[in-house]
């Protein structure tokens, strides 16, 4: 198996599909950049069905709980600049289009991966705007994501967009999202421009969310960090994207907001950031300088213990983070998130399943995880 091509045509051959995800990353390495404005890409199985999975004989479902989309008349009106950026398979696939085949082109890619239901988002662009601007952007998007879940009910749910600058309009948001069961909570970025979730002016959002039962899925988008993250290697996203949902993290559990709101349920992309991989240090950072930590604010319990309270896509590309992962917050709280269309994995049945885990906490993380958190019930 040393190409591309075998590799693919091994997993397309495979009753029950193992990848090599190491492999595969470092073939994607080897691409060689390019300048062109809009990257083509399809799944290199597209075309094809991918096998259901069964565990210990029962079918499991599997459901992406990170996935993008953009709705054109949103974008439009959000203006020229506001949204598009060359990444791989972006444009032409997941941007400014709803229409039928668009739609249908999405589901086979679902078909080739194995995914049988995505959560659609939409990274917000309109925290800049004004409330007029904003709340017609919104209702766009939540307009068009609803109608594409009532037209494909067991492939797609939503998490919906609020104008989170504006706290008050996106309590009523809120409201109006949530009557509508496809949508299963709602998407923010990992601060509103530089402003952290823990600040008191975001917290009536919180509390609406705790009682709604309404997801906040938190997805960082490319914030502008300074002179040392240019340069060659995309840094604003490779580092900057998990960094960014770090730093949300953190201040939500040190500033004491997973005490005050213990029932918000919070999906944190890219497994976490980097907050995962080192939670511990959270746990000696006020007994090392208490001089740093805010002697008012008590928590409940240890740093790193707050990270079982929160949930987690598996979107860390090899198994052995996964399995890192999941010993860190528990196999209750991990479930599937691809980026799709973006391919940043495109294997996340055998993502899951090259794990060291149970069959339990497999199937728990493909499809089980998230049908209990989102009360998904017809996949
Ligand atoms: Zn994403």
């Amino acid at each position: 198996m040393n190409s591309r091509r075998q590799f693919i045509k091994n997993i397309a051959s495979a009753s029950v599909t193992f990848c090599s995800c190491c492999l595969l990353d470092t073939v994607q390495a080897q691409t060689p950049p390019t300048k062109q404005p809009f990257i083509s890409h399809q799944h290199p199985l597209l075309g094809k069905k991918h096998a259901p999975v069964f565990i210990d004989g029962k079918k499991i479902p599997v459901i992406d709980t990170h996935t993008h989309c953009f709705f054109k008349e949103a974008v439009d009106l959000a203006g020229n600049g506001s949204v598009l950026f060359p990444v791989r398979s972006g444009p032409q696939k997941f941007s400014p289009d709803d229409t039928d085949q668009v739609i249908q082109q999405r589901i086979e890619n679902m078909d080739a991966k194995g995914v049988d239901m995505e959560v659609l988002s939409v990274n917000a662009f309109w925290y800049g705007k004004d409330r007029a601007l904003a709340s017609q952007i919104i209702e766009v998007n939540n307009r068009n994501l609803a109608a594409i879940c009532a037209k494909h009910p067991t492939r797609f749910s939503a998490f919906g967009s609020i104008t989170t600058q504006f706290p008050d309009l996106a309590i009523d948001q809120l409201e109006t999202i949530m009557k509508n069961p496809s949508f299963k909570g709602v998407a923010v970025m990992a601060s509103v421009l530089g402003t952290d979730f823990s600040d008191p002016q975001f917290h009536p959002i919180w509390a609406k969310a705790e009682a709604l039962g309404a997801i906040i899925f938190i997805h960082p988008e490319n914030i502008p960090m300074g002179n040392r993250f240019k340069g060659s290697g995309w840094m604003p996203n490779s580092i900057g994207n998990p960094l960014e949902t770090t730093i949300a993290l953190q201040h939500l559990i040190f500033e004491g907001v997973l005490d005050k709101f213990p029932r918000l349920k919070i999906l944190a992309a890219h497994g976490g950031g980097f907050l995962p991989t080192y939670a511990n240090r959270m746990d000696h950072a006020c007994f090392i300088f208490p001089g740093g930590c805010d002697p008012q604010l008590t928590l409940q319990k240890k740093p790193s213990e707050y990270l079982r309270q929160i949930y987690f896509d598996a979107l860390v590309f090899t198994p052995e983070a996964l399995t890192q992962l999941v010993s860190q917050v528990g196999a209750s709280q991990v479930m599937v998130g691809t980026d799709s269309p973006i391919p940043w994995e495109e294997f996340p049945i055998e993502h899951i399943m090259k794990t060291p885990l149970s069959n339990q906490d497999k199937a728990a993380i493909l499809g089980l995880n998230a049908m209990k958190l989102m009360n998904i019930t017809a996949v």
